[in-house]
């Protein structure tokens, strides 16, 4: 079997090292052949909505999914034609737009912060005053790790914001004062068959995942979330992995945004789970038996963003294991990742520390 996957970044990659004992094998569409997953299959380079390249991809395999969100819809609805192509079609475009994600949010009765559509500058004058201040304006499409989105902490922000953010339709959202962030990874086969993750803790800095700490034990959060997944995921016939990420103020959660895909929170499952998010993904779209979602201790997984610290170091950690996408390196950008398992949460915690110490940052 060949799986074909739109993106050829670091979660392709993931995804072809993860399926390969399994006797599968890849091809990526990506617009460069350095990218991460040309490293463990073939590139067929083009744009994603090029049309001979999508369709050389759904020739060349029998089930096509995608590694990022930005894939144009009517680019994919032609080669869901061709070839098996999932999640559907349907999820990724409801996650493309944040207007509506929130509008599905909304309509399956999963909180999330309070939202306006903003589609001019009138509109948004009037949205600020119905939000207030602090408010968070957000592109409706297209962000991703902070970008598309500006805090607005008084009337002065709200000109340059729009300016800035490129003046296109956005969402105008209410600031949540948030005691931490949580995400919820679910699995669910085409047969109906769902598994879930225990929850994840997300430490974010300037809107980019820093760290994440699994697993979060709070048992009603964890009921919570999963009934709020399982509802979007059985909404959307969902098949593969998908990943909500929330706010939690109080004993309240509030639904932030989906990924219909493998996410960086999750990343500690390949060896602080049973069966990884990866795996999961991949026998989810061919409607194979999913793996174990079980912890195998308290795991913590550190972004390594713009530049490697020494291979010796990390490694010399108790439980580390290191991950290097090879992309060259630029400020901020996600180049690799470390996880640490430990049989209990302090010392996780403790090796943490040193972790991100080695990483030019702190525990918070
Ligand atoms: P997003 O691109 O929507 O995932 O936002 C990236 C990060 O910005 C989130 O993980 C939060 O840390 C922060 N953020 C986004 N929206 C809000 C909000 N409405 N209130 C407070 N913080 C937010």
């Amino acid at each position: 079997m060949k799986i074909g996957i739109i993106g050829a970044g670091q979660l392709g990659r993931m995804l072809a090292l993860a399926g390969y004992p399994l006797g599968l094998r890849f091809v990526f569409l990506d617009k460069t052949p350095e990218a991460p997953g040309g490293q463990v299959g073939q590139i067929i380079e083009g744009e994603f909505d090029d049309p001979a390249a999508l369709a050389r991809l759904a020739e060349l395999t029998d089930v096509v999914t995608f590694d990022v969100e930005n894939v144009p819809e009517a680019a994919v609805r032609e080669i869901a034609e061709k070839v098996q192509f999932l999640p559907p079609v349907g999820a990724l475009a409801t996650a493309q737009d944040r207007l509506s994600e929130k509008r599905t949010f909304s309509a399956l009765h999963i909180p999330t912060p309070r939202f306006l559509p903003v589609a001019t500058r009138e509109a948004l004058e009037l949205a600020v005053t119905q939000l207030g201040f602090p408010s968070v304006l957000k592109t409706r499409r297209m962000g991703y790790d902070g970008r598309g989105q500006r805090f607005l902490k008084g009337p002065e922000d709200v000109d340059d914001s729009w300016e800035a953010l490129g003046r296109m339709p956005m969402i105008l959202e209410a600031f949540v004062e948030f005691d931490t962030e949580l995400s919820i990874i679910g699995v669910r086969r085409p047969s109906g068959d769902i598994r879930f993750y225990p929850l994840a803790e997300n430490i974010h800095e300037e809107g980019i995942l820093s760290y994440t700490r699994a697993p979060y034990v709070d048992g009603p959060l964890q009921d919570t979330a999963e009934r709020y997944s399982r509802r979007l995921m059985e909404h959307l016939d969902y098949a593969g992995v998908l990943t909500i990420e929330f706010f939690v103020e109080g004993d309240q959660l509030l639904a932030n945004e989906i990924a219909p895909r493998v996410h960086n929170s999750g990343h500690w499952t390949i060896e602080g789970a049973v069966t990884s998010q990866f795996e999961n993904h991949i026998r989810a779209i061919l409607d194979l038996p999913l793996g174990e979602t079980r912890c195998n201790g308290h795991s913590a997984m550190v972004n390594l963003l713009g530049e490697m610290p020494e291979l010796t170091d990390v490694l010399s950690l108790a439980g580390a294991h290191v991950h290097d996408y090879g992309k060259e390196p630029r400020p901020n950008r996600k180049l690799g990742h470390c996880t640490l398992v430990a049989p209990d949460s302090d010392e996780r915690d403790r090796a943490l520390s040193r972790l991100l110490e080695l990483a030019g940052r702190s525990l918070r």
